[in-house]
């Protein structure tokens, strides 16, 4: 990038503005030179660099302006002046903070500046110049202002402008520019979050469904599609664990005969209260209820030995006589009951799903032994009842 030539172009005659604009020149090409060549040059040196070229411009500007005052120029000629500085100033700083949106920074402000500054002393302040020059030859401001717009230099008078005015136009579109990126970038943002958010609702759906694909719709436990899959965990679990698994086997006694005395209707509402008062005692945060079919419920209870298991069986059959629903038909009892077949193991190594069935043929053999045995009572699995024989032995 060629720095700012000085030529006898650019003397104006007036000293003090001449020495300023001697300043400002050695302010671009220090700027210049840390943008081009400075490669270690920090963005707090050219911040700073920056910075006093616009103080000292500013400066420049408003002593220009009250000289222009105090020799009493014409106005005309004094609004349109202020109106370059102020427009150099503006348009300087929005370059600046934006220059990161620009293809070649360096270059496009460092063109920006010498060129205007040249056109600037070439054009205006040489207009200014000259009129000072005339008053002092004894023309009135008028008679200066006029007398300037009329015989100096149209061509180059229109040429300036009209190089002023296409910066102004670069200026413009490249602050449209920085805005129509900010727009973009916003609209991204906005896309980007009604995305997080179509994201969020589908992972709520879909926990959702899940849920749904869960649940029984009747019972509002869990159904047995669950279960299968909980029931291989939990053994998995208690044989890492080496912790006992309790399992409950429960089914309404004679509710055949409870469907054909009080209808179907009836006996679905019966299920849900049953459902309920089980839930009412199986309630550890570990523990796990759901429907295995028609009117069997069935429960795992993780780290639960043997004896813990039948006392929850216990208290389970107890909630569920405690509603005292009645069932005229029943040979147990005057109101709807349970039995429960009863089963816990501590997994040995081998297969969780074989072990698991197991565990479940136990507990269904237990239920059938207490089924046989007059109803509404828990019965403790074989092979439970004898590792607790063999423990108390
Ligand atoms: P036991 O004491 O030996 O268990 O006699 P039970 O009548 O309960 O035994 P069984 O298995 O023969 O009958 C179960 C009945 O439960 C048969 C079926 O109509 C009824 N049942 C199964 N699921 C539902 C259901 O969702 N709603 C209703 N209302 N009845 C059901
Ligand atoms: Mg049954
Ligand atoms: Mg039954």
């Amino acid at each position: 990038m060629e720095t700012f030539v000085w030529d006898d172009n650019f003397v104006t005659g007036l000293s003090e503005v001449d020495r300023q604009h001697h300043g400002l020149v050695d302010l671009f090409n220090e700027l210049n030179e840390s943008l081009f060549h400075g490669s270690d040059t920090s963005a707090e040196t050219l911040e700073g660099i920056f910075d006093r070229l616009l103080a000292y411009a500013a400066k420049h500007f408003a002593d220009e302006e009250a000289l222009m005052h105090q020799v009493g120029l014409d106005l005309r000629h004094i609004d349109t002046h202020h109106q370059m500085h102020q427009q150099f100033v503006d348009q300087v700083r929005g370059m600046w903070a934006s220059r990161h949106t620009l293809r070649q920074p360096s270059e496009t402000i460092m063109g920006f500046l010498t060129s205007w500054l040249g056109l600037h002393i070439l054009g205006i302040d040489q207009a200014m110049a000259r009129q000072i020059t005339a008053m002092q030859a004894g023309q009135t401001a008028q008679e200066a202002f006029e007398h300037e717009a009329r015989h100096n230099n149209q061509g180059t008078q229109a040429l300036l402008k009209m190089v002023g005015n296409l910066y102004h136009v670069l200026a413009q579109q490249n602050t449209d520019l920085v805005a129509a990126n900010a727009g973009l970038e916003q609209r991204v943002q906005e896309r980007t979050q009604a995305l997080a958010l179509a994201n969020d609702e589908l992972q709520a759906a879909n926990r959702q469904l899940q849920a749904f694909s869960r649940t029984d719709g009747l019972l509002r436990i869990h159904n047995r599609a669950y279960f299968d899959e909980r029931l291989l965990e939990e053994m998995a679990r208690a044989r890492r664990l080496k912790q006992p698994l309790g399992l409950l086997m429960m089914d309404v006694d004679f509710f055949k005969r409870y469907n054909d005395t009080y209808g179907h209707q009836a006996g679905d509402v019966c299920l849900q209260s049953v459902a309920r008062a089980v839930g009412s005692v199986v309630k550890r945060r570990t523990d796990f209820l759901a429907r295995y079919g028609g009117e069997e419920l069935v429960a795992l209870l993780p780290n639960t030995d043997g004896p813990g298991a039948m006392l929850v069986a216990q208290r389970v059959i107890a909630a569920v006589q405690a509603m005292g629903l009645p069932h005229a038909k029943s040979d147990a009892a005057a109101v709807v009951t349970l039995s429960v077949g009863v089963a816990s193991a501590v997994p040995a190594l081998g297969d969780d799903a074989q072990a698991g069935a197991a565990l479940l043929a136990e507990a269904d053999a237990a239920l059938y032994q207490a089924k046989h045995q007059g109803r509404n009572r828990p019965v403790l699995g074989a092979a439970a009842a004898d590792a607790l024989a063999a423990v108390q032995s």
